[in-house]
């Protein structure tokens, strides 16, 4: 049965309420034919082929012809929308989808060090579950990979390697993944929360009919019923909400990357490389790689640089991130942020380091004029070195640092960047 909507000419009063609440503009009033003994002068007409069947319209009539039958009993008038909808009941059988799999993502052939990330936190959920690790790698020339990802903890490696995969496209990545999908059915997939791993792990998701959440954090597995929770903040931040895909498999999750330590290496560990054969023609691409263009004055990814000098709301305006940069450049670090100077337009969103912005791993971060606040510390609290220079030593980012250097950031930083070139010209 497909999905069916009409209007109860008898009882539409044409008051337009519905118009208001569509949310595609589907719904629109028309002249009402004469007709002997109706007094209404419009009428509802739906574009079925725009509707999306939300119901919301129904719902509105319904809520008048409610308000109406208190004030006149069996009113003839509202009710006036039919909704018919297809129910679509998808059982599957979840105990025969087996192992766990990250996805190894690559950019311009060379592979992310996300998979070690998510190979660190599925060797966990795999060992709960006693089932096999595997990844997926999808490139061209990119086989050369499978036996890092092998000594990272995987068990097997599907290698999709063809010159379809060189560049980046939703479709053909989505259509590739979800036939390997169909045909080998995973229990749980990992996917990396990078621009690569968000736009195309939904359109997996979809295609293979499952659940997905993005961006989590913590993953664990249910040892009653070997679900997947997968855990995310939420409402902003405030809250930590844990997702469950209890009926369809494989469970999903995007990881936000940073979360995880990366797995630990082992050296000539042997595992299984399966070479998968694709065929395009199979697939309905509507979309064509034209070119890539790099970013002009790309600066360092503060989520894979190992030195990060941020700058907070305490350099007091936007010029205040010069001496950041200037700092940063000297021992070749990235330069991160706090929140408010995002906000206030200082410095561009990606800078911003935290439970809204990135979370970054580095070896040494270097905090300046930033109080450590909670949210900050959410994104940066697992740098292996903290130096802060802040000139409250009450503050709470001296409780976590390594190093506290208690004053006023525009008196130190220039004499930290001048000790450091002094030092470094005289060796
Ligand atoms: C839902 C939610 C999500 C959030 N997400 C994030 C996030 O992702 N990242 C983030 O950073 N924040 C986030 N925040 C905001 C967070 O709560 C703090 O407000 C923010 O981190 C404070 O930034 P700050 O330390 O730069 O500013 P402040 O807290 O105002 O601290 C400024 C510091 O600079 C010092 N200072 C001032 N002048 C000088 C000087 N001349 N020399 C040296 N030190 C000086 C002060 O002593 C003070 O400690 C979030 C908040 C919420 C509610």
């Amino acid at each position: 049965m497909a999905n069916e909507i009409y209007i109860l000419q008898d009882r539409c009063t044409g008051c337009g309420s519905c118009v208001k609440v569509c949310p595609v503009n589907c719904i629109s009033m028309s002249d009402r034919p004469k007709q002997e003994g109706v007094r209404w002068k419009k009428l509802a007409t739906i574009d079925v082929n725009k509707c999306v069947f939300c119901n919301a319209c129904v719902e509105d009539c319904d809520k008048l012809f409610e308000k109406t039958k208190v004030k006149v009993p069996n009113p003839d008038f509202f009710h006036a929308i039919v909704m018919k909808k297809e129910e679509v009941k998808v059982q599957i059988d979840t105990a025969s989808y087996k192992g766990v799999w990250c996805f190894a993502e690559q950019r311009h052939g060379r592979l992310m060090p996300t998979i070690f990330e998510l190979l660190h936190v599925a060797k966990k959920l795999s060992s709960d579950l006693n089932e096999d690790l595997s990844a997926v790698l999808m490139g061209h020339q990119v086989s050369q990979y499978a036996q890092d990802i092998l000594e990272h903890g995987a068990d097997k490696v599907y290698v999709l390697d063809h010159p379809i995969f060189e560049h980046f496209l939703d479709e053909v990545y989505t259509c590739a993944l979800t036939d390997l999908i169909k045909r080998e059915k995973p229990n749980k997939l990992l996917m990396p929360a990078s621009i690569i791993g968000r736009s195309f792990a939904s359109r997996v998701a979809i295609a293979a009919q499952t659940g997905i959440t993005a961006d989590a954090t913590e993953l664990s597995i249910n040892q009653k019923n070997g679900t997947l929770h997968a855990t995310r903040p939420s409402f902003g931040g405030n809250l930590m909400a844990t997702i469950l895909c209890e009926k369809h498999r494989p469970e999903m999750a995007t990881v936000r990357p940073m979360s995880f330590p990366r797995a630990a290496r082992q050296p000539g560990r042997k595992g299984e490389i399966v070479r998968v054969t694709v065929d395009p023609s199979q697939w309905n691409i509507r979309s064509k790689f034209v070119k890539y263009e790099a970013e002009k004055n790309e600066t360092i990814d503060i989520t894979a640089a190992e030195k990060i000098v941020s700058g907070g709301r305490g350099l007091g305006k936007p010029e205040g991130f010069k001496i950041i940069e200037e700092f940063a450049q000297t021992i070749g670090a990235a330069v991160g942020a706090s929140r408010p100077t995002v906000d206030a337009g200082w410095i561009p969103y990606k800078h911003q380091v935290g439970l809204t912005g990135r979370t970054v791993r580095p070896k040494l971060y270097i905090a300046c004029g930033i109080s450590g606040q909670i949210q900050h510390l959410a994104g940066m609290s697992s740098a292996e070195v903290v130096i802060a220079i802040n000139k409250d030593p009450e503050c709470p980012m001296f409780k976590l640092a390594t190093l506290s250097v208690e004053g006023d950031l525009y008196e130190l930083i220039p004499l930290i960047i001048q000790e450091i070139k002094r030092v470094r010209d005289h060796k």
